[in-house]
């Protein structure tokens, strides 16, 4: 017998075996494989300070959540989480060290005060990604609130400017960078770092040659 993940020999009294609904469900593993597997997500029941940890191994939810990997492209992507008992209210990407922490911080606060006000049952869960300095915050209430949890979620983001689109620049590029694009791409009027992102997208194969040209051209107007 050889543990799944460290294939190390284990005796049958040393044995484990991955949670059902994991990545490694009904496998066997060593004990430390059991147990320090890293977790995928995190996720915290109301006002319960007791974290549950969903890893490879574990589900320490017993069945209330679920992970799989999210891939973006072969290198990038992050860990989707689902639910049969409750019902994704809201997501959200927290960046460490960027501008929009305070004010995710103020609506966590206000949505769980007025989730408490009004009975609802609900999870919160913190998943990683591939990207240290990123993780997903999904807000997730009980099936049969959904409803009600949903216009909570709305008046919460109201109250502390969530849909501003000040919050969602600088995700992708840094001040200089925006600010270049915005120069060479005048007509379209960029504003915020997911317009830029739209417009790279756009722009596809194409984009670093457009950049070149438009660079190009800014020089000798300037000359
Ligand atoms: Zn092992």
């Amino acid at each position: 017998m050889r543990c799944s993940i460290c294939e190390e020999r284990l005796k049958k009294t040393e044995a484990y075996f991955g949670d059902k609904g994991t990545f490694y469900e009904g496998k066997l593993l060593c004990e430390t494989c059991y147990y320090e597997d890293e977790p995928c997500a995190t996720v915290l029941y109301k006002r319960d300070d007791q974290p549950y940890v969903i890893s490879h191994a574990r589900d320490e939810t017993e069945g209330d959540f679920s992970v799989s990997w999210h891939s973006t492209d072969p290198w990038r992507g992050y860990y989707e989480t689902k639910s049969e008992k409750y019902s994704l209210a809201n997501t959200a990407e927290l960046l460490a060290y960027h501008e929009s922490e305070q004010m995710l911080k103020d609506f966590d606060e206000k949505i769980r005060e007025l989730f408490d006000e009004h009975g609802i049952d609900y999870a919160r869960i913190f998943a990683r990604s591939s990207n240290v300095f990123f993780q997903n915050y999904d807000l997730f209430v009980r099936k049969e609130q959904v409803l009600l949890g949903s216009l909570l979620v709305a008046r919460a983001k109201a109250e502390v400017d969530y849909n501003n689109p000040k919050w969602y620049k600088n995700i992708v590029f840094d001040e200089d960078a925006l600010n270049k694009i915005v120069e060479l791409f005048p007509e379209r009027q960029i504003k915020t770092d997911q317009d830029a992102t739209r417009l790279i997208e756009e722009l596809g194969d194409n984009a670093l040659t457009e950049l070149q040209n438009r660079m190009k051209c800014k020089k000798n107007d300037g000359v």
